[in-house]
């Protein structure tokens, strides 16, 4: 077999197009593949699909996987053709998308690459700018997104986090049905909603059929929900209630502990579900006197209330709890 056909078959290439020059430089670590097309060849018009001839051709060059430790790259007289009804017009490449610099498979290569790291790490691997790559992820995060049909969003979860090293915040909404990212956004105010409502409009979604959200308890997010989601119902998470909970008896033994030196590094015994504490929470809890063990039993009825399915039933074990505490 010839090399050009090797290569013509390696790249998967189906006539006219194929394989006519191969040069290889082992000291510039580059393998050049040259491809082109039989003259006379007809090419399909992008809008009618009709056979038409060739107008004109512009060189261009993509860079392809590398050919073990070399970099690849093709190189191609893409055509215009000529359609009597529609004019001129660019023939699309079959290993390429318009536009893109690279392949589609070193395109899918990268992808696969960021999936596992971050992007500039993934640049340095294939020796090219992060700029590039993110230019690539961009194109099909956006087109996938495009794609995103969120007609069916009924209920929605929220929540802030960091980025960048802890200075700046981005808002997440997730489909707590779907278990599926929606929507993120710059900031952790009010706006983040406008944002959302707006983009769910923009994939067939509606504001208006939202019917529950779930958030914590910070106020700009409730204001935003109460003027953008007006029909939902908010529910404040379970995680951040219990972190509260938990601070609030925190908060009890580190007063407790100043007249009971028993108390004294003991945080994550009454924090955490853990087999190795436990014999000193049995222990600490044998102290029927202790606010803290009085405190921690609020939370562990309170941690039950979630596990109740009828809304009443639940609604009355926590007034009651509340009322008990304040009495
Ligand atoms: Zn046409």
């Amino acid at each position: 077999m010839d090399q050009n056909l090797l290569f013509t078959l390696a790249l998967g290439l189906v006539p006219p197009w194929m394989v006519d020059d191969v040069t290889f430089k082992v000291e510039e670590k580059r393998l050049d593949l040259h491809v082109t097309f039989p003259k006379g060849s007809r090419f399909s018009c992008a809008a009618c699909g009709a056979e038409c001839p060739v107008h004109d051709v512009q060189k261009k060059t993509w860079r392809h996987m590398d050919f073990f430790q070399h970099e690849a790259y093709l190189h191609a007289r893409v055509p215009r053709v000529k359609c009597p009804e529609h004019g001129v017009h660019q023939v699309p490449v079959p290993w390429a998308r318009e536009g893109s610099h690279f392949t589609l498979l070193f395109e899918a290569l990268i992808m696969t690459l960021v999936r596992a790291m971050p992007v500039l790490t993934a640049a340095r691997l294939v020796r090219e700018t992060d700029k590039r790559l993110w230019r690539i992820i961009d194109h099909y995060v956006e087109t996938a997104r495009a794609r995103v049909d969120m007609a069916a969003v009924h209920t929605v979860g929220m929540d802030e986090t960091s980025s960048r090293r802890g200075h700046d915040y981005i808002t997440l909404f997730v489909d707590l049905e779907a278990r599926q990212l929606l929507f993120a956004t710059p900031g952790k105010d009010a706006s983040t909603f406008t944002r959302f409502a707006t983009d769910l409009e923009a994939h067939g979604g509606s504001a208006q059929a939202i019917t529950d959200v779930s958030m914590d308890l910070s106020p700009p997010f409730q204001k935003g929900a109460d003027a953008y989601l007006p029909n939902a119902q908010v529910t404040f998470d379970r995680f951040h209630l219990m972190k509260l909970v938990n601070e609030a008896v925190d908060a009890v033994r580190r007063n407790e502990a100043l007249s009971q030196p028993d108390l004294k590094k003991t945080r994550w015994v009454w924090l955490k579900n853990d087999r190795n504490l436990k014999a000193k929470l049995q222990e600490l809890l044998q102290n029927q006197n202790l606010k803290t063990a009085q405190a921690y039993q609020y939370r562990l009825t309170f941690q039950d209330i979630f596990t109740i399915k009828n809304r009443h039933q639940g609604t009355t074990l926590l007034k009651a709890l509340v009322g008990k505490r304040q009495g």
